[in-house]
Formats: C-alpha cells, sequence, structure tokens
C-alpha cells in the first residue's frame, strides 16, 4: 500500500499549504488597514452620536450640552438647539 501513503502525504501538504495561505491571508490582511490608519491616529478619538440626526461626530470637534448629568455631543448649533427645545 505503498501508493496509499504517497496520496496521503499529498493531500496533507495540499491541506498544510491551503490552511497556510490562508492564515497568511488572515494576517496580511488584518495589519494592512493598521498600517493606513495609524498615521492619522482617527481611532484614538472618541466619536459620539448626535441624539438629533444620528450623525457620529469627534468629540473635540463637537458642541456639547449637558442635562440630566449626561454629555451630549451634536453635529451643528441647530441640532444643539432642537435637542434643548425638546427636552
Ligand atoms: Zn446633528
Amino acid at each position: 500500500m505503498l501508493g496509499g501513503w504517497i496520496v496521503r502525504l499529498l493531500i496533507a501538504v495540499l491541506i498544510i499549504r491551503l490552511l497556510w495561505s490562508f492564515f497568511h491571508g488572515i494576517f496580511s490582511g488584518a495589519t494592512e488597514p493598521r498600517r493606513k490608519t495609524s498615521g492619522k491616529a482617527d481611532r484614538s478619538l472618541p466619536l459620539a452620536r448626535d441624539p438629533v440626526c444620528g450623525t457620529f461626530v469627534q468629540q473635540s470637534r463637537a458642541l456639547e450640552a449637558r442635562s440630566g448629568g449626561q454629555v451630549h455631543y451634536f453635529c451643528s448649533e441647530k441640532c444643539r438647539r432642537t435637542f434643548m427645545e425638546s427636552s
């Protein structure tokens, strides 16, 4: 049964090569977008959701409004005013 062993060996090599390319694809796919965004430092900025229009805004750039001990962030003065009038 020497032929059977060769077939098994070939299948094992094929599986290992498939797994290797599969994991290699995952790792290269996971590291590439990180390299692209690391220069901008955008992911360290906390995002807040405007409760009026639903837009996500950077907390450092957004307009703030405090109500009931909570801080709300808004994309524009118009949204902030709408929120203050409704609450
Ligand atoms: Zn808004």
